[in-house]
């Protein structure tokens, strides 16, 4: 196990300890780097800022804030992921070294591949579900009636 491994694996673990669920208690997200703990009730990022009455998307800073002051909105589920995955990178690259810029481009890129592997697999796995439905006689996603 690497360093950045087991400091990931510590995080994860003491973040686990304060939730008072393993899961969201609104949607059932149980992505632990998006769950937090509100008024003693576990919620994922989006939850809570639906429940606060505001969008669920939060601005991203694709190359750090430290880097770039540039952002893009993003579900906030996923920028809690992509934020938490950030706290992997060196803290010791200068900020004034020309390659130090290039460094973090690609492990920004290194995270969005990471992040969206993972969200593909699901999406595939929920296609999957889909065509057995149809199969089975069950609602059809497509046409909203019963496979003959
Ligand atoms: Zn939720």
């Amino acid at each position: 196990m690497s360093e950045g491994d087991f400091n990931r694996a510590m995080r994860h673990h003491n973040k686990k300890r304060k939730l008072t669920a393993k899961q969201c208690q609104q949607c059932g997200n149980d992505d632990i780097r998006a769950l937090q703990v509100v008024t003693q009730v576990t919620l994922c990022a989006e939850c809570r800022l639906k429940l606060q009455g505001k969008r669920p998307v939060e601005d991203h800073h694709p190359l750090g804030r430290r880097n770039d002051p540039g952002t893009v909105s993003i579900p906030a589920n996923d920028h809690a992921a992509l934020s938490d995955m950030r706290l992997d990178w060196p803290e010791d690259l200068p900020d004034d070294h020309p390659l130090s810029v290039i460094v973090i481009g690609l492990l920004a890129i290194r995270d969005l591949f990471l992040y969206f592997a993972d969200r593909i697999l699901g999406w595939a796995e929920l296609l999957i579900q889909w065509i057995r439905d149809d199969q089975s006689g069950r609602e059809s996603w497509a046409t909203g009636q019963a496979a003959p």
